[in-house]
This record gives structure tokens, sequence and C-alpha cells, in this order.
């Protein structure tokens, strides 16, 4: 089963969520892996501190054009989504630093002129913490297309019974190719004006993506009830509350789990993890 824990801004909670998920399932017998798909800034190994058995570099295919054969019909310029391809004049121009590496422009060019070569973005990480399988990846200081990173953790996930995918925070691209696939999102929120305006986005992306999802609530007794009267007029289930708590933070500051560290939380988490697999069951 794969769950995506994701949320519209940043600072809610996710890790902390994720990480515990993964730590308690771990626990309890079954094969886990966690995939930190915050490729910006991941975080997953300061709570987890896995033993690194693997480094490899990522890479993204880039197109490169063969000016002998190229032709100036623009085709692949008007078929590139993302702006990253310019004909001026005489020259077929790639901006790789806005290339998504979708290989569009391969396929549309009609004289072959375009090849893809690799080029290095970040570094791919695997190991283990415990019993949990961990994969991250680092995305080069200065790289700005985070997604064939994120592609590049999610398909070297072990396979396992459980794989939580801890997103990067937001709703754009880097949060879709992040949650696409899974069986189940968590969108974690706080109960605050910021945190529900921010809960809305994330919820019209998990509809616009038909993903199956739920909500958690982060420190759930230091706000309003908005979250709570938002998700009843939605019909969005609340799968978990998780009480505002110093030892949580305190455990976070010290890059403790907080199911290790706090035994309230790791009660809400172990619940959860119940919710979610009579849920598949459902
Ligand atoms: S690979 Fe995709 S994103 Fe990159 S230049 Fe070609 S069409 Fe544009
Ligand atoms: S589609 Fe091919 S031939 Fe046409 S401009 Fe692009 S690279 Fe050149």
């Amino acid at each position: 089963m794969k769950i995506a824990i994701a949320s519209g801004k940043g600072g809610t909670g996710k890790t902390t969520v994720a990480t515990s998920m993964a730590y308690t399932a771990a626990t309890q017998g079954r094969t886990v892996a966690y995939l930190d798909c915050d490729v910006e800034e991941p975080n997953g190994h300061l709570f987890l501190k896995p033993k690194i058995d693997r480094e490899q570099p990522i890479n993204k295919l880039i197109p490169v054009v063969d000016a002998g054969l190229c032709t100036h019909c623009a085709l692949c310029s008007r078929a590139c989504r993302y702006g990253a391809i310019a004909c001026v004049g005489q020259k077929t121009l790639i901006f790789t630093e806005l290339c998504h590496a979708c290989g569009g422009c391969v396929l549309t060019c009609p004289v072959g002129a375009i090849s893809e070569v690799p080029k290095a973005i970040g570094q791919l990480r695997t190991g283990s913490s415990g019993a949990v399988r961990f994969v991250d990846g680092v995305l080069d200081v200065g790289e700005a297309m985070s997604p064939p990173a994120i592609h590049a953790v999610k398909d070297a996930a072990p396979k396992v019974d459980l794989m939580v995918l801890d997103c990067p925070p937001g709703t754009s691209c880097p949060v879709i190719e992040s949650v696409r696939g899974c069986d189940l999102l968590l969108l974690v929120t706080e109960p605050t004006p910021f945190g529900l305006n921010d809960l809305k986005l994330a919820v019209e992306m998990a509809r616009a993506l038909k993903l199956r999802f739920g909500v958690v609530v982060n420190r759930a007794d230091a706000g309003d009830r908005e979250v709570w009267d938002y998700c009843r007029r939605q019909r969005i289930d609340v799968l978990a509350e998780i009480p505002d708590d110093r030892g949580v933070a305190e455990a976070y500051s010290r890059g403790e789990l907080a199911a290790q560290a706090v035994p309230h939380v790791a009660e809400r988490i172990r619940k959860l993890l119940e919710v979610v697999f009579q849920s598949k069951r459902g």
C-alpha cells in the first residue's frame, strides 16, 4: 500500500507523521519503506537516522539538437509546454534549467535532430533505519526541476507491505509527481486560518487527481474548529487528530521520532495505521 503524506504548506508536521508511521508500522512486523520525496529539502533522515548503503547520481535526460540535421521548423518549440526550447533564426536553443525531461521534443522532431544525454541533477541515497527501508533524493543546489529527482526516488522503492511517501509542501508539480499513483493521500493540516486555506488548495489538488484522501489534524487543540467544520461540509474524513504537545516539539528539536519519544503520539499513529489498513480492506 502506498500512502502519500502531504500538506498545502510547510511546517504542519508532515514529516513527523510520515516518519512516525513508517517506524510504527515496522514495529508491527510489516515490511515498510520510507521515501523522502521532498528532494529540495529532505529531512526525514534527521529522524530515522538511516544507515546509507548506496549513493548514486540522479540523472535527467536532456535534449540536444544536431545543428546539421535541424531544419528550424520550430515544431519542437511549439510542442514544449515548459518553454524550454526556442527557435531563433537559424538556431534552436535549449534551456536545460527549464526542461522537465519529458522527451516530447524528441518525439516531435520530424527529422530526428534531437537526441537525449544524461545530466546529473542530484544524489539518490538508499539504506535502512532498523526495519524501515529508506530512500531519499537530494537535488543539487541551483537545480530548479525536482520532478525527475522525485521520479528517481519513487523508482528506487523496494517491494514492501507499506510505502510511506513524504511529499514536498504545496500543491505544485513536485507534489503532483510525488502523490501520483498513491493508494491513499493523507493531508496534514493544523487548525488555523492559514492551515485551512492551504488545506482547501490541497483538497482541490487531490480531487483533480481523483485520489482517495483523508485529513490528519496536527496540533489539534491549538487553534479553532474551522478545519473540522470545513471537512464536515465537504464530507472529508478526519482520520487522526494529534494534540499539541511540547514533548513533540522537543523531540523534533533533538531529531527524535515523535512516535518513539511521546507515548500518546505513538498511540494516535497506531490508530491511524489501523484506520488506513481498514480503509484498504473496505
Ligand atoms: S524534454 Fe520536454 S521539457 Fe525538455 S525541452 Fe523537450 S519537450 Fe521541453
Ligand atoms: S523539431 Fe527538429 S528540425 Fe524542427 S526545429 Fe526542432 S530540432 Fe529542428
